[in-house]
């Protein structure tokens, strides 16, 4: 009632409310179709000036000669929360998670940084305990000088790809990266954690072409869950460990594929239908949340995450997730 006979444009914020007449007259003299017989998310005002979240489709129809619109108008402030809520926990989440990981971190950190920083050091004292002796060997400084320079670059790429990895990121934040590229920087963050258990990766990398568009914390964050696990399994056994990565295109078109296998004792028939569930662990320290998590925020990124035993025994987990255009299924 309050409403007959005013102008709807009051309901809308700026630029909007404004334009409302010009929008509608526009349409009348071109029929050329904007916003009728389709749904749009907008934001309109309540009576007291309170936006309000909406879903707004608006349909025409003539009765009585007379030409009318009639808008459709559905509150959407509840989805939008839930919506934005589920992604802020899904960032805490993965941020909770990130700090679990932090004690591992460190003490990789100090010993990984400690070997290319001695190495730097060493290599520059020799080559200055040779210039020094005026002993001129110039192919051998050169040697020592490219030493200084790879130790250095591998120290820093340590100290780079641990900060990315703890940083706190944007959900919304996506770039494109070659899904090896973001396998290595996550097994150059386990290099000690692999070499106190005495295990090897093998790597086969068959998907190099392709590039996926991702979050690359939260992928990141993902293929470090499932490494740290495939160690985890591997430290109950004494044979051979061996954590194999690998990329390849997958067999559902568009798509490529990550996955991390171990050589541990598998995952029991009984836990298979709980691995996902949040909070099911089988570790004295276990949170339970790292596959849920990972499951979210691969499904999060359009793609799927899933698990089996290998027939040569050991667990493989496999994550598969949409390729950029540019790379065409073979
Ligand atoms: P958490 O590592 O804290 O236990 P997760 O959700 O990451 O939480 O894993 C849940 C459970 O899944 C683990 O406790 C373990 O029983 C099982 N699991 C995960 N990865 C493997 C694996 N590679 N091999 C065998 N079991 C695994």
């Amino acid at each position: 009632e309050e409403m007959q006979g005013r102008n709807i444009g009051m309901l809308m914020p700026e630029p909007h409310r404004s334009q409302h007449d010009h929008y509608i007259r526009r349409y009348l003299e071109t029929g050329v179709r904007r916003i009728i017989g389709m749904r749009r998310e907008l934001t309109a005002h309540h009576r007291d000036g309170t936006p309000i979240e909406l879903e707004l489709s608006v349909a025409e129809g003539i009765a009585g000669g007379q030409q009318y619109f009639i808008g459709f108008t559905h509150d959407i402030t509840a989805r939008n929360r839930a919506e934005r809520e589920s992604r802020l926990h899904l960032s805490h989440l993965a941020h909770a998670t990130r700090i679990h990981a932090m004690d591992e971190l460190a003490s990789t950190l100090a010993h990984e940084i400690r070997q290319p920083l001695t190495a730097v050091h060493t290599t520059a004292q020799a080559a200055l305990i040779q210039i020094d002796g005026g002993k001129r060997v110039p192919e051998e400084i050169e040697g020592h000088l490219a030493q200084i320079t790879q130790q250095a670059r591998r120290a820093s790429q340590i100290i780079d790809q641990l900060r990315r990895f703890l940083r706190r990121d944007d959900p919304q934040d996506l770039s494109d990266h070659h899904p090896s590229v973001l396998v290595e920087g996550v097994l150059l963050l386990l290099t000690h954690r692999m070499q106190s258990l005495g295990a090897e990766a093998h790597r086969s990398y068959n998907a190099a072409e392709c590039r996926v568009q991702v979050n690359r914390t939260q992928i990141e964050q993902v293929i470090y869950n499932l490494m740290d696990n495939a160690l985890d399994a591997m430290e109950s056994v004494d044979g051979p460990r061996v954590l194999a990565v690998a990329t390849c295109l997958s067999g559902r078109n568009g798509y490529c594929e990550i996955s991390i296998q171990d050589t541990g004792p598998g995952i029991p028939d009984e836990h298979m239908g709980d691995l996902f569930t949040p909070y099911f662990t089988t570790k004295d320290r276990g949170m339970g949340l790292g596959l849920p998590l990972c499951r979210s925020i691969v499904e999060n990124h359009g793609g799927q995450l899933t698990a089996e035993n290998r027939p040569s025994g050991g667990a493989a987990f496999r994550v598969s997730l949409p390729i950029l255009p540019g790379v065409r299924h073979r």
